[in-house]
């Protein structure tokens, strides 16, 4: 058996792999033998690397979660036989698929590293080279006892290592467009890649075990000042809701307006989960702190603390997909399942 590091490298779409139709202009996917011509630096790192790729490829706006079960089975399915997982998605959505990875793919301990690129990688200046090759890098990358360094769901992009499930989409024409507000960089890829280890989860050689299943049935609703009674009824009368990421002001604040008070209190009554996420992108909830918090605790309102929308819309698809109870979602929401929120 060859001591090369393996990877296995999935291509799922996403400006990455886009090339432009001369006719219309749009950038459109192509052939994932194509992306590898365009990238001989690869076979120098000398490992064996093998790649899958949806067919067709896909703008990762048109992800869903049945793209993410297909994603976990070929992770599981070839788990034993590769040291890693690269997986190439367009940027737009990449924070939600790294987010439902992460808690799809229980007791990894194998690095799975998302990347993608703002500029196609047939372009002069494209970010994609140096994004792929340093994931690549980072996937294969094991301590002195062979042991990964990473063995978490990261998104790899322009410098930086971060936790999938941390992760938000802040710049569509930077090439920095994601950000961990909340938790620092698992590495920084310079001259070296600067691993920060004590920030790094390990699972301790835990078992894999993929989930194939989420629930839709849940939704976000952003309050702004003049929100409108209809609006928010509507939204919590949506048949089969299950769960409601309330995206507040600040700390956790919503208007001190009673007929709000009420219509979350009758849902988290009927059993619908309701997490309280800031529309700040850092720091955490605390309701305790102003009167305008208060009254979403009394409504039955949960602290989602200083986790990403992204992160806790998949968390509540992925709690109510393995059909557990609203109590017990309740119970799990505000825990860590896997580093996704730092619970004071
Ligand atoms: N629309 C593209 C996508 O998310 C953008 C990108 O790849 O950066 O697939």
């Amino acid at each position: 058996m060859s001591n090369k590091p393996s990877i296995l490298m999935i291509y799922t779409g996403g400006t990455i792999g886009m090339v432009q139709n001369p006719t219309t202009g749009a950038l459109e996917p192509f052939k994932f033998e194509q992306l590898m011509e365009n990238l001989p630096e690869l076979k120098r790192f000398g490992f064996d690397i093998a790649t899958v790729q949806f067919s067709p490829p896909i703008d990762s706006s048109d992800m869903d979660p049945s793209h993410w079960e297909l994603l976990v089975k070929i992770i599981s399915e070839g788990y034993d036989k590769y040291d890693g997982f690269v997986i190439l998605h367009g940027t737009d959505t990449m924070s939600y698929t790294a987010s439902a990875l992460s808690f799809m793919l229980e007791g990894l301990s194998k690095p799975v590293i998302l990347t993608g690129s703002q500029l196609p990688i047939g372009m002069i200046r494209t970010d994609g080279k140096e994004n792929l090759i340093t994931a690549v890098e980072i996937a294969a990358a094991k301590n002195s006892k062979g042991e990964p360094l990473v063995p978490e769901v990261c998104i790899f992009f322009e410098n930086h290592l971060i936790r999938g499930n941390r992760t938000t989409k802040v710049n569509a024409e930077n090439f920095n467009a994601f950000r961990s507000y909340n938790y620092p960089p698992l590495a920084t890829a310079g001259v070296s890649i600067r691993y920060n280890e004590q920030h790094i989860h390990h699972n301790g050689g835990s078992r894999l075990t993929p989930h194939f299943c989420m629930d839709s049935n849940v939704t976000a609703l952003q309050i702004f000042p003049g929100i409108t009674e209809q609006v928010v009824a509507t939204v919590l009368s949506t048949s089969n809701l299950k769960g409601l990421v309330l995206k507040t002001f600040g700390s956790g604040n919503a208007p001190r307006k009673e007929w709000l008070r009420q219509l979350l209190k009758q849902a988290t009554g009927r059993g619908i989960v309701v997490v309280n996420i800031s529309q700040c992108l850092a720091g955490s909830v605390n309701m305790q702190r102003y009167e305008t918090g208060q009254q979403l605790i009394a409504a039955g309102v949960l602290s989602g603390y200083d986790c990403t929308a992204e992160a806790a819309l998949t968390k509540l698809m992925f709690l109510f997909g393995k059909g557990l109870s609203a109590e017990e979602v309740k119970a799990q929401m505000v825990k860590s399942l896997c580093g996704e929120i730092t619970v004071a």
